[in-house]
């Protein structure tokens, strides 16, 4: 994090002056990090005295409603035009864990009309484009909350960090991390979190509010989805589970009950890249995982208009579940004989 401190200067500069009316948006979907990061930052403003609106594009999963202060969101999708609003109102506008504006569908045009609010991106996504007044873009960080985390750490101390906000911290970095175990933790991120247990966070309690709260639809769904859904191809390196809409509706499935369904493929030795297609109304959401050098980040950008990550990312296809599949095969084969992989 080499120009970490000088970014952090200019970011003063730019919060100083008085009081300011201040907007934090997250990406489509926000998981754990989208929303942990959201909530602390936004604690953490205020403390500085500025008035302040979390926004997200659409609704965040059940098993986050737990984490206090979320109840605040402003979910663009229910309330678009307060949302809008908001944004129009805001005098600074802060993009945590996405880096291209697309990623907020319908809430991007209310973000671009307001043409005077300088844009502050804190992200840890690949490829940031430039247009921000002021770009923490961190690729090799495990999650934004940990972003968040050094930046408060060194513009205001963590002791400002409250137990709600050290929560929403953890619960990000922790999502972020498949619960403390990928290659993108470093003792930084250990030293992170034991402040955060210090300042009040109690770890069963954070897991058991994640992990364990899921509905008995979502249990089943997974069995399902394992037992009778996954396939593997590619000579058994890789997988992949597709969910119709039809499917979904049998296990009373709600925003979010796939989360992680992606990665249990991957625990299959020899299996190196996982895909899970989840049909809604409007098109069908690509995830995928892979394990060390099999870019899905790139996969991701070449074969379904995404990106992400280097092991993990998502897309979006346009076309029918099974037209998904065909072109993933093909796609595969191709993206795998480049890399004698096969
Ligand atoms: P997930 O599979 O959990 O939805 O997403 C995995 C990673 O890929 C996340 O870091 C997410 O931000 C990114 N991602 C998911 N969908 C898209 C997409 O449509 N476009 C881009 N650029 N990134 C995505
Ligand atoms: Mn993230």
């Amino acid at each position: 994090m080499l120009d970490l401190k000088e970014k952090i200067e200019e970011l003063k500069r730019m919060l100083s002056g008085g009081a300011k009316r201040i907007v934090i948006v997250s990406h489509t979907n926000p998981d754990g990090d989208a929303v942990g990061s959201s909530l602390a930052w936004a604690h953490v403003l205020r403390e500085m005295g500025h008035r302040v609106d979390c926004i997200v594009p659409n609704k965040y999963p059940y098993f986050l409603e737990w984490l206090s202060g979320i109840e605040h969101f402003l979910v663009f999708k229910e309330r678009p035009e307060e949302a809008a609003n908001a944004v129009n109102e805001a005098e600074m506008i802060f993009c945590l864990d996405f880096n291209r504006l697309d990623r907020l569908e319908a809430l991007s045009d209310a973000i671009l009309a307001n043409e005077k609010a300088p844009r502050i991106l804190i992200d840890h996504h690949l490829d940031a484009p430039d247009d921000y007044q002021l770009r923490f873009s961190y690729p090799e960080t495990c999650s934004t909350s940990f972003l968040v985390y050094r930046i408060i750490e060194q513009m205001c101390g963590t002791e400002l960090l409250d137990k709600a906000s050290a929560e929403a911290l953890y619960v990000g970095i922790m999502t972020d991390t498949g619960n403390f175990s990928f290659s993108t933790l470093t003792p930084e991120v250990y030293r992170a979190a034991a402040v955060l247990i210090e300042r009040g966070v109690h770890v069963p309690y954070v897991n058991a509010s994640v992990y364990n709260q899921f509905s008995e639809g979502r249990v089943r769904l997974l069995g399902y989805s394992i037992c009778t859904k996954m396939q593997l191809i590619q000579q058994n390196q890789v997988a992949y589970i597709a969910l119709k809409e039809a499917e979904l509706r049998r296990f009373d499935f709600q925003q979010g009950d796939s989360e992680g369904f992606v990665n249990y493929p991957l625990t299959i030795a020899g299996v190196k890249m996982s895909a899970m297609f989840l049909q809604t109304r409007k098109f069908i959401r690509v995830s995928l995982r892979s394990r060390g050098d099999v870019d899905v980040n790139l996969f991701a950008a070449r074969y379904f208009g995404g990106g992400g990550h280097k092991n993990a990312a998502g897309g979006k296809s346009f076309v029918s579940v099974e037209q998904t599949i065909e072109h993933y095969k093909k796609a595969v084969q191709e993206f795998f004989t480049e890399n004698n992989w096969q």
